[in-house]
């Protein structure tokens, strides 16, 4: 199956940060994939801005081995990378203070689509929003892109979208969750909304339980500091794993537009319950395998900081009263795997004598590795054996329906990035719905700071604490396990 591309306005698209992680690992590799795809039109420019003194010349040499570095030699070419690189260009410039401003100014041009993509620092929003503002490099079409992490609690993210609304509108901000970029993502709500199939079944009286897990192998290495002033409830839980949820208990938009999708959303954050404390296990992972423990890679031997968390949340409305999700997010786990499994309830009577007759259906969505949605069914097992009945699943995977080596399947920064030039803020996160966010997650977090809960220890290369099989198995369930 050929992917369809179609070409944007041409672009003028400003990295504040270009020299940075994000940007020589994400953002520029995928806009070169959308180049070779033919989406990006030839006179649209790529500036790269931060402090580094360079020359264009001398930033394109950094991109080019970010490009060799971070895509695989399948990925890309020589000869069009080099052509990219002519779309590339610099701007040496302070966020907070008055260096490289004018060059910018002069550089960016007011007659087509120009978008400015704050890859910095959060503590530089404010600075970089109210200098493009008042010194006329942005105008009333144009867009800004912020990263995570949007604010650390209700109050600091209210500053920062009152900070953010002084300069631009709403319909100007781009606040990225690059989990809803992702193909599978997307396709969760294509699955929902585009067929019949589902839709009836989408409801408590049919889904027993939901399960949403998002497991990473690596640890905290390099940004331990930074990340102990976080953990994974402000990391992952109320931005990725929130916005997973929602697509799936949201009601059905009325229509596919960024406020309509947006609105479904905010109700369902809106609607979530309070988690209570014993539907809670955090955790914080041991050393081994030769590799550190979390305190010490955090460099904090007294921290409270998890590295995971499983949790129960309910969401208070008709459709959902009774089923609860079960989210779990860590570092150090056994396996990289992110997958939403949608449990059904079982067969309200079995009519085979075989026991596996009252099995449940299961719905699981794969973010990664290997995108795809399988579904497990229940059939008869093949022979004369008499009725045995067996679990198969019912498998698509994107990367066979797409391309041979699922090279086809679109980074979702590569989707995100040619949103903001299209202008649509459907896969964007709105003021109010992090807002929301927060509003859920502040007491929970509250919770466990004033009670002075400290975080169970966990094995690395397992899957989690113990205390957290129990969260499930109380309630008669068990989590999938995880695996690649
Ligand atoms: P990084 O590697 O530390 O890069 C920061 C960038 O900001 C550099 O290009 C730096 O360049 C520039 N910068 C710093 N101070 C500046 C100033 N005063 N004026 C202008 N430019 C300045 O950080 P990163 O990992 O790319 O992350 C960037 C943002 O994306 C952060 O908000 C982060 O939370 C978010 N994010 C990152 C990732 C990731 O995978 N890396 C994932 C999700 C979100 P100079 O030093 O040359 O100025």
């Amino acid at each position: 199956m050929v992917s369809r591309t179609i070409p944007v306005d041409p672009f003028d698209l400003v990295i504040f940060g270009g020299t940075g992680d994000l940007a020589r690992r994400k953002i520029l590799p995928s806009l070169y994939r959308r180049y070779v795809a033919g989406q990006m039109p030839p006179d649209s420019r790529v500036i790269g801005a931060a402090r580094t003194e360079a020359t264009s010349e001398e930033y394109r040499d950094q991109i080019r081995s970010a490009m060799e570095e971070f895509l695989s030699p399948a990925k890309r070419d020589a000869a069009s990378v080099e052509d990219f690189l002519r779309h590339v260009h610099y701007v040496q410039i302070d966020a907070t203070g008055d260096t490289g401003w004018d060059d910018l100014k002069t550089l960016v041009r007011q007659d087509r689509i120009n978008a400015f993509y704050f890859s910095v620092a959060p503590s530089l929003f404010g600075a970089i929003a109210e200098r493009l503002h008042d010194r006329g490099i942005a105008n009333a079409e144009s867009r800004i892109v912020v990263e995570k992490p949007f604010g650390k609690d209700l109050e600091t993210a209210r500053k920062l979208n009152a900070t953010l609304a002084t300069y631009f509108t709403e319909q100007q901000i781009y606040r990225i969750d690059h989990y809803l970029g992702k193909e599978t993502v997307q396709n969760l709500m294509a699955i929902r909304f585009a067929n019949i199939l589902f839709e009836p079944l989408w409801k408590t009286e049919y889904i027993d339980h939901v399960q949403i897990t998002v497991a990473e192998t690596v640890g905290v290495d390099g940004r331990g500091a930074y990340y102990d002033t976080s953990g994974a409830m402000r990391d992952m839980v109320q931005n990725h794993l929130m916005q997973l949820l929602c697509l799936i208990a949201m009601e059905p938009p009325y229509h596919f537009d960024p406020d309509a999708v947006r609105d479904e959303k905010l109700k369902v954050i809106r609607a979530l319950e309070p988690v209570r404390p014993e539907d809670i296990v955090r955790g914080q992972y041991l050393a081994g395998g030769g590799k550190q423990g979390y305190r010490e890679d955090a460099e904090n031997p007294d921290s409270r900081t998890e590295s995971y968390i499983a949790l129960k949340a309910g969401i208070a409305n008709w459709r959902w009263k009774n089923t609860p999700f079960y989210l779990r997010t860590g570092k150090r786990l056994r396996a990289r795997t992110s997958e939403i499994a949608v449990f059904f309830r079982r067969p309200p009577h079995s009519i085979f004598d075989d026991p596996e007759g009252g099995r449940e259906n299961v719905l699981v969505i794969r973010l990664q590795p290997n995108e795809g949605i399988n579904l497990k069914v229940m059939i008869k097992e093949p022979g004369p054996g008499g009725m045995r009945l067996t679990q198969v699943p019912l498998d698509m995977s994107f990367a066979q329906a797409l391309g041979p080596d699922g090279s086809d399947i679109p980074d979702a920064y590569e989707r995100l990035v040619m949103d903001v030039i299209r202008g649509n803020q459907t896969l964007f996160m709105r003021g109010d719905e992090v807002e929301a966010a927060w509003a859920w997650a502040d007491p929970i977090i509250q919770g466990w700071e004033a009670r002075g809960d400290r975080p169970h220890s966990y094995e690395p290369a397992t899957s989690g604490p113990e205390d957290a099989l129990m969260l499930l198995h109380r309630d008669g369930r068990r989590w999938r396990e995880i695996k690649e």
